[in-house]
């Protein structure tokens, strides 16, 4: 494992040489400490292609200084998976003298100009000094369907992946059946962001698997197992089918929403039962609540 100012390039989490993982950690970010996210920088014929620019411009330059060596006769193009704050607030080292198209889904685009974004940006920096040298940058390039690059020896294809996020986007390199799941996997589980989502995240998910991948990676959870799509499936059919039992018994009042996974009868213990690697509890029990909670009204809704 390579080391620089918390940036880490994973060798093992790649089959391929093509694919390089890099990790950083959210030491110091209350709420998340413990935790880490995934970038990824893939090598093809044509193309160097940076997925997701992690928590901030310093971080891109140390990635981009690790495949430095790849980078002559080949067009850097960055990815923004999505616009959470973890994939894309490195944004602004592609500009100016390091400029590089930014290529995400329409709503990524919409979500980085929104006022929600500069007040969530304000917030964490004068909380957190690491975020001094965030700038909001918005993707250069967008798409609403899908996008394909042609990398010469890889393909890569853009594909909408809504679920923890309507702007969620996945990317699959066919040649390697490789997935690149970045939020929509998540090692315990994913997050979804609303009842409204639902819906998506289940499609997504078996989207995913009908693909087929030799190899999934997420962005959080070190895992490059294609089972670990299964298990986000199955924990959320389990979560929708206690919650239909409650339902039939029960409409569940706003207070008693607050404690969603409870009421259900699901918790997260149960949920990560036999899991022997340490988990973030702080994070991951809300949001497994949020979850229940969002697929309770969604059943109630619809
Ligand atoms: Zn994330």
């Amino acid at each position: 494992m390579l080391t620089t100012d918390g940036v880490f390039f994973i060798p093992e989490m790649s089959a391929d040489p093509r694919v390089r993982v890099f990790r950083r950690n959210f030491n110091g970010i209350e709420g998340f400490d413990g935790m880490e996210v995934d970038a990824y920088v893939v090598i093809t014929k044509r193309y160097v292609v940076v997925f997701d620019t992690l928590l901030r411009p310093e971080d891109v330059s140390i990635m981009i200084q690790m495949v430095e060596d790849q980078l002559p006769g080949r067009q850097l193009l960055v990815v923004n998976s999505h616009a959470d704050w973890d994939h894309s607030w490195g944004n602004a080292y592609f500009t100016g003298e390091h400029a590089a198209p930014i290529i995400a889904h329409d709503l990524c685009l919409t979500r980085l100009q929104s006022e929600e974004a500069h007040k969530e940006l304000l917030d964490y920096q004068k909380r957190y000094p690491v975020f001094q040298n965030v700038s909001l940058v918005t993707p250069t390039i967008t798409f609403d369907q899908h996008l394909t690059i042609h990398g010469g020896d890889l393909t890569i294809e853009l594909l909408p992946a809504p679920g923890h996020h309507p702007d969620h986007i996945a990317a699959w390199l066919p040649e390697l059946r490789l997935l690149l799941a970045f939020d929509a996997v998540e090692k315990p589980i994913p997050f979804m962001e609303n009842a409204e989502a639902v819906p998506s995240m289940f499609a997504t998910l078996e989207h995913f698997l009908a693909l087929q991948p030799k190899q999934v990676l997420c962005s959080h959870g070190k895992s490059t197992k294609v089972e670990l799509v299964e298990e986000n499936l199955s924990y959320f059919r389990e979560v929708e089918r206690r919650s239909r039992d409650l339902l039939q018994k029960h409409r569940p009042t706003q207070d008693e929403l607050e404690h969603a996974s409870e009421i259900i009868h699901y918790s997260f213990d149960e949920v990560i039962a036999g899991s022997t690697v340490p988990i973030d509890r702080t994070f991951y029990v809300w949001a497994h609540d949020m979850n229940v909670r969002s697929l309770l009204q969604w059943l109630m809704k619809n």
